[in-house]
């Protein structure tokens, strides 16, 4: 079987992570989560003041770059990779809707993208990659074989994003989950530095209404015609 690279872009809880993570074990493939990268350096970044509800000290968070290792550990048990950073398991931290509210500001610094994305391209030499973000088609791997751009409601994304945080034990309303993926939309969107948007020649799923096992099934055929 030949070796390709998967680039799935999209708004967030669009489901890319579980379809990345189903189309890597399939493929024995490795799936890298980048947003888990961002929500790292971002934890970073709250754990030491640089941002907080009065504002962002962006030029301590550039000057302190260096100082932020992030790597992944395949958990065998879990069936994914889990986040380190500075070779503490964040995996956890990264994913509550404190760090959602603060990584759209954190992910619109160049600095903090051209590390993160010398990162991933590195990841992706040897191929067989199944990697997950906003610009991983547009940016990271302009000529990966194969490029999916899924969608769904700002309704839907919120409920499972909630759903997601309460069974986690989180204190969350949807009222709250809804405005930050509203926001983190916009933000993503229209920032000026690698902003989400479809690839030409990336291939549109809209998930609204479409079940998950739906949707693996017409991704996965679609990627067989390049393996
Ligand atoms: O995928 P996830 O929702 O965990 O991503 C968190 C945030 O990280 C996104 O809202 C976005 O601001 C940022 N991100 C990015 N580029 C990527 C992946 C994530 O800017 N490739």
């Amino acid at each position: 079987m030949k070796k390709i690279i998967i680039a799935i872009d999209g708004f967030s809880s669009t489901g890319k992570s579980t379809l990345a993570k189903e189309l890597a074990k399939k493929l024995k493939y490795v799936y890298v989560d980048t947003g888990a990268m961002y929500r790292a350096v971002t934890l970073y970044a709250m754990e030491r003041n640089f941002i907080n509800e009065k504002g962002f000290k962006i030029d301590l968070l550039v000057a302190d770059l260096d100082k932020i290792n992030l790597h992944f550990i395949f958990k065998k048990w879990k069936g994914f990779a889990e986040m380190y950073l500075n070779d503490i398991n964040v995996e956890k931290e990264i994913r509550t809707l404190e760090v959602s509210q603060y990584v759209s500001q954190v992910s619109e610094i160049s600095e903090v993208r051209s590390k993160l994305v010398e990162q991933q391209k590195l990841m992706g030499v040897k191929k067989g990659i199944v990697m997950d973000g906003r610009d991983i088609g547009t940016v990271v791997f302009p000529n990966a074989e194969i490029k999916f751009y899924m969608t769904a409601s700002a309704d839907k994304r919120a409920l499972r994003r909630y759903k997601e945080l309460i069974d986690r034990g989180d204190d969350v309303t949807y009222e709250r989950v809804l405005k930050n993926v509203k926001s983190r939309d916009y933000i993503d969107s229209t920032r000026l530095d690698s902003p989400l948007i479809k690839a030409q020649d990336a291939i549109e799923f809209d998930n609204s209404d479409m079940g998950l096992e739906e949707q693996f099934e017409r991704i996965y055929n679609l990627v067989l015609r390049y393996v």
